[in-house]
């Protein structure tokens, strides 16, 4: 398996309660290492677009407020399976139903606000990390 990027988002309610170290150790724990990281206050505008593929969905208002409610740390993540590692350790998007010592299942509060974002493909990964890091960002 190659090594990949793939982006994590903290989210507002995981920043908030200052829980990034908390959360890079989780990803360091399991061999992703930290290629780019920088926290950003997203304008509307901006979330809009990241989630674009959601704008159809019932959510979308209520999501786009929620993130650009304070600031989110962006982080690109490199490492062996990097994307699917990532959404195993963030664990399903539902907290009620993610698993025991994920991200989601330690930390989110709700679906809305479930703390972390993950790349869900190799597609997604690219234009994710793209929209937050130049390839120069990326150590
Ligand atoms: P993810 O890939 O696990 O983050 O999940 P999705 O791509 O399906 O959804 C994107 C994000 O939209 C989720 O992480 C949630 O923050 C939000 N979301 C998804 N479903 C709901 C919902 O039913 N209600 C609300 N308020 N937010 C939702």
């Amino acid at each position: 398996m190659a090594k990949e990027y793939t982006l994590s988002i903290i989210k507002p309610d995981g920043v908030e309660r200052n829980l990034v170290g908390k959360i890079v150790t989780l990803f360091e724990a399991q061999g992703l290492s930290v290629a780019g990281i920088k926290k950003v206050q997203l304008a509307r505008k901006v979330a809009e677009e990241f989630y674009g593929e959601h704008r159809e969905r019932s959510f979308f208002g209520e999501l786009v407020d929620f993130m650009v409610r304070s600031p989110v740390v962006v982080i690109a993540l490199h490492g062996e399976n990097a994307i699917q590692k990532n959404r195993d350790i963030m664990g399903a998007t539902n907290p009620a139903q993610a698993a025991e010592g994920t991200v989601r299942k330690l930390f989110a509060k709700s679906i809305g606000e479930n703390t972390v974002h993950g790349s869900d493909s190799a597609k997604a990964s690219e234009r994710e990390v793209g929209f937050f890091f130049a390839a120069s960002e990326l150590l």
